[in-house]
């Protein structure tokens, strides 16, 4: 099997990189992001603050979660409803952000992610794929970018997505909170593995990002830095 990890905050590229890598190499692609996205989505449509973890908690205990491919698009179903396009929102991603920090949550998504691994070659982007679902990944990856430019990325890719009403201020505002959270929980904080290849992706395109990983991939040379 062939596991690909690329981790980064939020705003990095890896969603754009990852699917790109995925069809050069006609495997699928997994959102991790997803699954957390879509904890908090339940969360808020069931009153449950997702801040209020004992509560989250119990909330995910009997959650439903399950991936399937379209077209080669991934969709994922909620309590078996296809919830795909309602878990961009800002307010779920700020959720999706606080009911990470969970260790109950992520057991059970990184449960469901290790048997999508094991089962087929994959690329997976999330925070903790190189560090702590798949530690003995193929190739690891670290994506990064100035706060300035994720917000950016965000916000156009927002923007473009016909949502209005939230400005790049906001926008950065959520990443920095959730770039907070991320690197500072105690279980499976976002961090890059020590094998990890980091490329600051500042400033460069994606066609260039995707250029320098599959060199990688080609050539087999997993650690150090690159820009
Ligand atoms: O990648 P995306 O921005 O969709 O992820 C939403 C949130 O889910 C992140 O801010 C992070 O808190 C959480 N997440 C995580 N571990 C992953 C993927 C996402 O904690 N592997």
């Amino acid at each position: 099997m062939i596991n690909i990890a690329i981790d980064g905050p939020a705003g990095a590229g890896k969603s754009t990189i990852a699917k790109a890598i995925s069809r050069e190499l006609g495997i699928i692609y997994l959102d991790t992001g997803a699954m957390y996205r879509a904890v908090a989505l339940k969360a808020i449509r069931s009153g449950i603050d997702t801040g209020d973890q004992p509560a989250v908690e119990s909330m995910v205990e009997d959650i439903d979660i399950r991936i399937e491919y379209k077209d080669n698009e991934q969709r994922i179903f909620l309590d078996g409803t296809d919830v795909t396009g309602m878990i961009r929102t800002p307010e779920v991603s700020v959720g999706a952000s606080d009911v990470a920090v969970i260790p109950a949550v992520r057991k059970k998504m990184v449960e469901l992610q290790r048997s999508i691994a094991k089962n087929n070659d994959v690329v997976m982007d999330g925070r903790d794929i190189g560090t702590f679902v798949l530690p003995d990944a193929s190739y690891k990856f670290f994506l990064t970018a100035s706060l300035d430019e994720r917000a950016r990325r965000r916000f156009n890719e927002i923007t473009a997505n016909g949502m209005t009403g939230v400005s790049l201020e906001d926008v950065k505002k959520d990443i920095a909170y959730r770039d907070n959270n991320d690197s500072s929980r105690s279980f499976a904080p976002l961090s890059k593995a020590p094998d990890a290849l980091e490329i600051d992706t500042t400033g460069i395109s994606p066609e260039e990002v995707v250029r320098i990983i599959m060199d990688t991939i080609k050539n087999r040379k997993t650690v150090g830095a690159a820009k």
